[in-house]
């Protein structure tokens, strides 16, 4: 099939128009016609060669939503017409004990990313959801709630379940204290999940600029991590941490907020941090730890949670022209919402 998305041709490029084919559907596949991409600093990382050399050209995006257009003869779960959606993984063994546990994104064989990444069976890289259409296997393709509005639904796959996982994982209940650090794509959505578990929840930003923004997203204040008293006074104060920072940074300032046993969970930055002091891990029980997007049954627990607790992204929405714009913001960290591309806006020809 013929499609058209944005790619980028080299480290660092802007992305442009690109024409490519989308495989012929197996038996286990689905079309998807995309009407909806999120924008997630995953992406501009991905582009900038931040994690390494990347298969050029690439069509990035990986919180994609869409309508069914096709199945393969043997997809019993969707027909041509409902609202699908994909997230950061296509593929993976479907064998392992990881797999088996509903936790793909860990699978011992490796999981197949939505972009960039060789496809298990012919080994042509995968490409992402800038893009008007995207044929997954069935395994990957999540339903999209018939309460949920398909237009505010795309940061959930990826800004959404990367922090409703670890919210999940650690446990999290009716007035935990939660800190969520950086208030961009995954922290706005952090704040608003934790909030409808009925935590009691913090916002840490580098300065009060988001304040009114982390207050109207739920969280009960905003503590400005540059303010060396008020970080002093909130020393052991949070049961759970949530990182997203985008960059290397100094996680020895966030330590001590942290109450016995407490954790500090890193989803931001994929690679060094500055050397991380143990006198807080010891002196307190508390424990550093990472955690990766979230499975595709947790994923659509999760979109089943965002339709029951009315919890929608704050979404932007642009044309797919716009996205060079759009990453140039991502990268000045001064967001509190994800940016969305509306498919509709990206002529087929
Ligand atoms: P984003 O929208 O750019 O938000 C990041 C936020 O971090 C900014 O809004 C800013 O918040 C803060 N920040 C930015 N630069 C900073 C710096 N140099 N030092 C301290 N704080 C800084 O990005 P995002 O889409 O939420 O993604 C965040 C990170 O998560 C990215 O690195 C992305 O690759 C990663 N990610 C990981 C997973 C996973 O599975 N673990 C999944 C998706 C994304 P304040 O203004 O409030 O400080
Ligand atoms: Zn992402």
């Amino acid at each position: 099939m013929k499609t058209v998305g944005y790619a980028a041709h080299a480290e660092k490029a802007e992305l442009t128009p690109y024409h490519f084919e989308r495989r012929d559907l197996r038996s286990n596949d689905v079309a998807i016609e995309i009407t909806h991409c999120g924008v997630c600093h995953s992406d501009l990382h991905t582009v900038n060669g931040d994690w390494g050399p990347q298969p050029y050209p690439l069509v990035p995006g990986h919180e994609i939503v869409g309508i069914v257009t096709a199945v393969g003869q043997d997809v019993s779960t969707y027909q041509v017409g409902d609202r699908v959606a994909v997230g950061c993984m296509v593929d993976s063994c479907q064998e392992c004990d990881h797999c088996h546990h509903g936790e793909e994104q860990y699978c011992r064989n490796g999981m197949t990313p939505t972009y960039g990444s060789p496809d298990r069976h012919t080994g042509e890289t995968t490409q992402g959801g800038y893009s008007k259409h995207i044929v997954v296997r069935e395994e990957f393709v999540l339903r999209i709630p018939a309460k949920l509005d398909i237009a505010r639904t795309a940061p959930i796959l990826c800004a959404g379940i990367t922090t409703y996982s670890p919210l999940r994982t650690w446990d999290v209940q009716p007035g935990t204290r939660v800190g969520v650090i950086g208030l961009g794509g995954l922290g706005h959505m952090a704040v608003k999940l934790a909030v409808a578990m009925g935590a009691d929840v913090t916002a840490i930003s580098r300065s009060n600029s988001k304040e009114a923004q982390a207050k109207a997203l739920g969280a009960k204040s905003l503590l400005a991590s540059s303010d060396s008293d008020a970080m002093a006074k909130a020393a052991s104060s949070f049961d759970l941490i949530i990182d997203t920072i985008p960059a290397k940074h100094d996680v020895n300032i966030y330590t001590p907020l942290l109450d016995l046993d407490g954790s500090l969970v890193i989803v931001g930055q994929v690679g060094p941090l500055a050397e991380p002091m143990t006198t807080p891990l010891i002196f307190g029980r508390r424990r550093i730890a990472g955690s990766l997007i979230g499975g595709i049954a947790e994923t659509q627990e999760l979109l089943e949670f965002c339709a029951e607790h009315d919890v929608y992204p704050e979404c932007e929405m642009i044309r797919m022209d716009q996205i060079n714009d759009a990453f140039k913001q991502l990268e000045s960290g001064d967001l509190a919402h994800r940016f969305v591309i509306d498919m509709a806006s990206l002529s087929a020809k």
